[in-house]
This record gives C-alpha cells, sequence and structure tokens, in this order.
C-alpha cells in the first residue's frame, strides 16, 4: 500500500529532534542530512510617537525530508534508473552502485532533497527509512518527533489528516504531488502567498 508523511505544522516547534534522529540512525556526517527544518518568519516591528513598540511577527517551522512524490521529478531525469520508485510502498530512493553521480535527480528535485556526496561519488537521499518500514515500523524522524508533529501511514490515513500539501517555502505541490499532508498552524503562509522570510537560510541551503 502507498505510504505518505503528515506533517502538523501547528505542534512543530523547530526542535530538530527528527533531523538528528535521522542522522544518527543512518550515520550521517556533519554536513549531511536527510531531513531539513526551515525556521519561517514574517511581520516587522514598529515604534509610534509615544515610543510604544508593536509588532506584526509571526514563526513558524517546516520539517521537511524527500516526499516520495507521487510524480517525483528525480526519477524522469535519472539515466540509469538508479532513483526508483517502490510501486508498493511508493518510497523513493537510490541505488548507489547504479548511480553515477551526475547530479541530474538533485537538479530535478524542487524540494533540494538528494544531494551528491562526492566522498563515495553518488546521490544520496531520504529513503523513507525503508527497511524499517518493511519491518512493519515507522521512520526513524516520525518516532523521534517530542511533539508528534510527524506522522507516516497509509496514503488515505494521511490524507484524512492533513489538508494542505502547499506551505511557504515549499514550491507548489502541482509540481510533483508530494506525498505530504499538512496540517497548517495559523501563522503559516501558503506556497502561492510566499511573503515569509527563510530565518536559517546558512543552515537550509
Ligand atoms: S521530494 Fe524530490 S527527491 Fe523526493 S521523490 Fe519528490 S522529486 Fe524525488
Ligand atoms: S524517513 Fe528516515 S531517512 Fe527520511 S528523513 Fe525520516 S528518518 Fe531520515
Ligand atoms: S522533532 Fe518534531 S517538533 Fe521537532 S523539529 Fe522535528 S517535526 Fe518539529
Amino acid at each position: 500500500m502507498t505510504k505518505a508523511f503528515f506533517f502538523d505544522n501547528s505542534r512543530c516547534t523547530g526542535c530538530r529532534t527528527c533531523q538528528l534522529a535521522c542522522k544518527d540512525y543512518h550515520d550521517l556526517s556533519i554536513d549531511q542530512t536527510y531531513r531539513k527544518v526551515y525556521d519561517m518568519e514574517s511581520g516587522a516591528c514598529s515604534m509610534d510617537e509615544r515610543g510604544v513598540v508593536t509588532h506584526t511577527c509571526k514563526l513558524y517551522h517546516v520539517a521537511i525530508g524527500c516526499n516520495h512524490c507521487e510524480d517525483p521529478a528525480c526519477t524522469k531525469v535519472c539515466p540509469t534508473g538508479a532513483m526508483e520508485k517502490d510501486p508498493e510502498t511508493g518510497l523513493v530512493s537510490v541505488d548507489g552502485d547504479k548511480c553515477l553521480g551526475c547530479g541530474y535527480c538533485v537538479m530535478a528535485c524542487p524540494y533540494g532533497a538528494p544531494t551528491l556526496d562526492k566522498t563515495v561519488g553518488h546521490t544520496i537521499k531520504c529513503d523513507g527509512c525503508k527497511n524499517r518500514v518493511a519491518e512493519g515500523k515507522k521512520p526513524i524522524c516520525v518516532e523521534a518527533c517530542p511533539l508528534r508533529a510527524l506522522d507516516f501511514g497509509e496514503v488515505e490515513e494521511m490524507k484524512a489528516r492533513g489538508e494542505s500539501h502547499d506551505i511557504d517555502p515549499l514550491p507548489s505541490s502541482s509540481y510533483t504531488k508530494p506525498s505530504l499532508y499538512i496540517r497548517m498552524s495559523p501563522d503559516a503562509k501558503s506556497s502561492q502567498a510566499a511573503d515569509s522570510r527563510i530565518a536559517n537560510p546558512l543552515e537550509v541551503f
């Protein structure tokens, strides 16, 4: 059965436990990550003639890995078939033995999920913790989240919980149809609005 992720943006505190649990489980180096957390800010402060400061500032966090898209851009451009979508689970992963390291998938993915690991000479990315999923477990990022902001399961179940795919700074879901369903916090902006700022660009790019 096809799987999907659920992200409750109204619960996420941006603590990065999901990211660190993933790095630990997959034994990633200090400069590698399969899951990023965007800190999104909007609004401004102002002071009136009496010196009273008011603000319209808002902050929210978006924790994101590979979205194991229904219509993945990465698999379409891969010249060797190394980037594959599992027909049963829908999880997208890369076979390092088949990957040439050409980086086409890196350029094609609108979510920045695959990265080229020059030390091993091929692309690496979130595989949805497919080995855990095969054992009937959830991905390690989902289990680690202390706020229970993440979930993973059958696509229909996740769809019933999340009303949106589109949250700033993610691109429009129309490009790749991500298997990601989001419950937006009241402070979050949609992809189309795009009037928030990424507060941690050095960390996520
Ligand atoms: S998020 Fe990117 S890498 Fe993951 S399946 Fe979609 S297009 Fe491919
Ligand atoms: S599903 Fe697994 S590989 Fe993907 S971000 Fe979560 S912990 Fe990392
Ligand atoms: S562990 Fe949960 S609350 Fe913390 S950043 Fe990740 S999704 Fe957000």
